[in-house]
């Protein structure tokens, strides 16, 4: 079998892997990406915020990814039957950039994953990680290609930014089940030939049938748009009698009397993909040699788009790490990666659970609007969500419910 030698091994060309690889190349490492599949794939995920630009600028990548000309996303709508909520994230606590984008991930992934060649990357498509082998902090990696060829990639730090894949948690046994109830998703895309001109047209949004059950509509500048709709597993596999996703995705569609109009009468673009119980855990995010990062590591929910935020993060946290290591420092990888991450889980795990209950939706629609905690909540959802100088973080675990109370008494005593 052939033998390469890197000093790092980054699985899975994702937005994580990008990240991770192009921060080391740009500082002088050996660092080799191999990746399943053949770009331009699909995958979910099309909606980011603000906090992703910070690491796709440091890794060098928005350039790239600026020129493609992708929807700019300069906030997000919920509604609710005939009551709307629009966070803008120029108008948020704190620091941060105040725009993002909005994207078909396929041609955003390839964008990105040439941009990795460009730098000089060895990026190797059609190659799949199949086994690993641990001696201290090197490592083994056996690697397939399409052609069924095997060869091992000897690496003193992998990175594991395989997504879905998974492929440390299934091959080390560090799976485990996510905290949040089972929830799934069916989407696709269409094309917006009802799209309305203007900012109508482009929004993203959130609309709610029921507490705990979403449409996403996500307009991209190519002219098409994404819809999905999100819920418990049993409410979205109760959509259609047989697991049709084209009939469960209509149904979903003519729930929305705000929507339906401009999708009830629109073709798929490809058969809607259904994404059962999608939030995923792991025991740790790193041993000896490895780092987990992106949904390889920890996936929540889609209602608050963090998952791409997270995947940046700790790819670019993960790289940062690893190169200290490789340059001689001893790392705490508890301190400095697990509990840092671990925290921004937590916050976006309780607006997570709180959106479920119908907590944080009481906030949203409240009238008149707290300006001062719309700012606040509108900082959490652009995904920064380390600044502890932001009460709505620090005190996460208790300020919503909080709030959410005020609310309800208030609205009791009105009635009463
Ligand atoms: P990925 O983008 O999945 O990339 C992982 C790569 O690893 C893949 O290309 C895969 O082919 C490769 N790979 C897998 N196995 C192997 C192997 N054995 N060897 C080599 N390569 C391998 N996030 C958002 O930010 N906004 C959203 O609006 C949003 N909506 C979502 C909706 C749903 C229903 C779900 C389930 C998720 C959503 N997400 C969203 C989450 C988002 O999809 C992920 O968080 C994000 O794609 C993670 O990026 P990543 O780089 O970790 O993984």
């Amino acid at each position: 079998m052939s033998k390469e030698f890197v000093d790092v091994l980054v699985i899975g060309a994702g937005p994580s892997g990008c990240v991770s690889s192009s921060y080391l190349k740009k500082n002088n490492v050996n660092v080799k990406v191999v990746e399943k599949t053949k770009f331009p794939r699909l995958v979910v995920g099309e909606s980011l915020i603000p906090r992703v630009m910070d690491h796709f600028d440091e890794a060098g990548l928005f350039p790239a990814l600026d020129k493609m000309g992708f929807e700019k996303k300069l906030g997000a709508r919920f509604l609710r039957g005939h009551e709307v909520c629009i966070f803008d994230f120029s108008d948020k606590f704190g620091e941060g950039w105040d725009w993002t984008w909005q994207v078909p991930r396929a041609d955003f992934d390839n964008t990105l994953a040439q941009e990795v060649i460009n730098k000089g990357i060895d990026l190797e498509f059609e190659t799949e990680v199949v086994d690993i082998r641990f001696n201290g902090t090197d490592s083994v990696t056996t690697v397939k290609n399409k052609d069924g060829e095997t060869k091992e990639i000897h690496s003193k730090f992998v990175i594991d930014s395989s997504g879905y894949g998974r492929v440390l948690p299934r091959l080390l046994d560090l799976e485990k089940p996510s905290k949040l109830s089972p929830h799934s998703a069916i989407f696709s895309h269409v094309k917006d030939i009802n799209r309305e001109e203007g900012e109508e047209g482009t929004l993203i949004s959130f609309d709610i049938i029921e507490t705990e059950v979403w449409l996403w509509v996500i307009p991209f500048s190519n002219g098409n748009t994404s819809v999905g709709i999100v819920g418990p597993t049993d409410y979205i596999e109760n959509l259609s009698e047989n697991g049709d996703t084209t009939e469960a995705l209509r149904k979903a569609i003519s729930l929305s009397d705000y929507y339906v109009k401009r999708f009830g009468n629109v073709d798929f673009l490809f058969e809607p993909r259904h994404l059962k119980d999608y939030s995923c855990s792991v025991k740790q995010l790193f041993g000896d040699g490895y780092a987990l990062t992106g949904n390889a590591s920890e996936f929540l929910d889609p209602v608050f788009s963090s998952g791409m935020a997270f995947a940046t993060e700790s790819g670019m946290l993960a790289a940062k790490l690893a190169l200290r290591q490789l340059n001689g420092e001893k790392i705490d990888w508890q301190k400095e990666y697990t509990d840092y991450i671990l925290y921004g889980v937590d916050v976006f795990t309780t607006y997570v659970k709180e959106w479920y209950t119908g907590n944080l939706q009481e906030l949203f629609f409240h009238r008149p609007e707290n300006e001062d905690v719309k700012r606040k909540i509108c900082a959490v959802l652009a995904g920064y969500v380390w600044n502890k100088d932001n009460p709505f973080v620090r005190k996460h675990d208790t300020v919503i419910k909080n709030l959410a109370n005020l609310i309800k008494m208030e609205k009791q005593q009105e009635q009463s």
